[in-house]
């Protein structure tokens, strides 16, 4: 694994390798079963809120153990390490859960995040359309206050955790006529009349998640499901928290990377071409020596993200910078590593192929590349 910089402590290593024994022994034997499903089990939620791998930021109040940063960086680490793609536990720890953390009255931190943590209650968020995603502020899905009530009707695409779920973060327009401030989120249970759940789509990669269509209907919640109980904040709230999800994103990046380059030496190792090993030829080790190279050069960066988080100094820009760095690194990384593996490398039964599909969508969700581009332009 590429070196980090970070003050990683005794407690952090002891729980690196608990986080480590969970994912190579419970979560990786476990994908292809979860792959047929189209899902991971709801039992594999529960067992990782039993070993306090949910939500072990939220304070002991709301059902973590108050850990600081580290703690979910150690598990998205391991978890990209052991291969296991599901269950997408970042999502719901540093994701989720953050919006009501952040943002929620009293009455929905109590509600929600201790079921949160014990895995009981299963979070998605719901902000992309089918008529477009980057463009947040074009949003469709409308909340029509009603009374004491709100009444939600649009939908939803690729949404993870959408068959699974049991609430989402809905982003939804409670002013139709307004752009961003428009936008409001609600806490939406997924057992309300009205929330219908789609096709669970078929996807490249990330095959043991699901991802799914999701449809609002004349769903009618009360108005304390209104996040933080004020109107027109959503898309603020939004912008703030994709902050740490694009750190999470590179997190995993760097995670993939190094294991990416760790299996094609030792395949390039073993492999012999021409009487010689692969690794021997000066093209394979110029390969993996700019890979290595450039895997150094996102650590640094990286942990110079996750230290500016950690102070809150992180900005939408530094942030967005990051994940598009790394996601390019990543998918160009694992590419070079296909290569050398050569035939194989295209054979699913190989973790390096799998690396290849379930990593290509990291340019693209959490905000696409593009998009990122743009917000650093913003900044110029
Ligand atoms: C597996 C998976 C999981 C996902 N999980 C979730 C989830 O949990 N919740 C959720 O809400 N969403 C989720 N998404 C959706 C994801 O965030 C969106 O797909 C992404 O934001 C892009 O939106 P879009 O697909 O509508 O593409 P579009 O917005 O239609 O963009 C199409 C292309 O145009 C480019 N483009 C758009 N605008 C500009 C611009 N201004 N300048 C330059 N180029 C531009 C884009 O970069 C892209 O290349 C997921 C997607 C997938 C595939």
């Amino acid at each position: 694994m590429t070196a980090s910089t970070l003050p990683f402590s005794e407690e952090h290593n002891i729980f690196r390798a608990s986080a480590r024994r969970f994912f190579e022994e419970e979560c990786a034997p476990e994908q292809a079963a979860w792959e047929a499903a189209g899902m991971p089990s709801r039992g594999i939620w529960k067992r990782a809120g039993e070993l306090g791998f949910l939500c072990p930021r939220l304070p002991e109040t709301y059902g973590g153990i108050g850990a600081d940063f580290l703690f979910s960086v150690i598990l998205l680490e391991e978890q990209a390490r052991s291969g296991a793609v599901a269950p997408m536990m970042s999502l719901q720890s540093d994701v989720v859960a953050p919006y009501i953390l952040h943002y929620g009255t009293e009455e929905q931190k109590r509600h929600y995040l201790p079921r949160m943590a014990s895995g009981e209650c299963i979070g998605a968020i719901g902000m992309t359309e089918p008529s477009g995603g980057s463009d947040l502020q074009a949003i469709r899905t409308t909340a029509r206050r009603d009374g004491d009530d709100y009444v939600i009707n649009g939908q939803k695409t690729f949404i993870s955790n959408g068959i699974t779920a049991d609430m989402v973060v809905l982003a939804a327009k409670t002013d139709a006529s307004a752009r961003g401030k428009g936008v409001s989120l609600f806490l939406v249970d997924a057992d309300t009349k009205g929330f219908v759940r789609g096709r669970n789509l078929k996807k490249l990669g990330q095959k043991a998640c699901d991802t799914a269509e999701l449809f609002f209907d004349d769903m009618r919640v009360p108005a304390r499901a209104l996040l933080g109980g004020a109107e027109g904040r959503g898309f603020g709230q939004l912008m703030d928290r994709l902050v740490e999800e694009r750190l999470m994103t590179a997190v995993a990046a760097s995670a993939m990377i190094d294991r990416a380059i760790d299996m094609t030496i030792t395949y390039t190792k073993d492999r012999k071409a021409f009487g010689s090993r692969v690794i021997d030829f000066q093209n394979s080790r110029f390969k993996l020596a700019d890979a290595k190279t450039e895997a150094t050069v996102l650590r640094v960066f990286l942990d110079r993200c996750i230290r500016d988080f950690m102070d809150g100094t992180l900005d939408a820009s530094a942030s967005a910078a990051l994940k598009y760095w790394a996601t390019e690194q990543q998918c160009a990384i694992i590419d070079t590593c296909v290569q050398l593996h050569g035939g194989y490398g295209y054979i699913v039964d190989y973790p390096i192929a799998r690396m290849w599909l379930d990593g290509r969508i990291a340019k693209i969700y959490g905000g696409a590349n593009e998009i990122m581009k743009d917000i650093i332009g913003r900044t110029l």
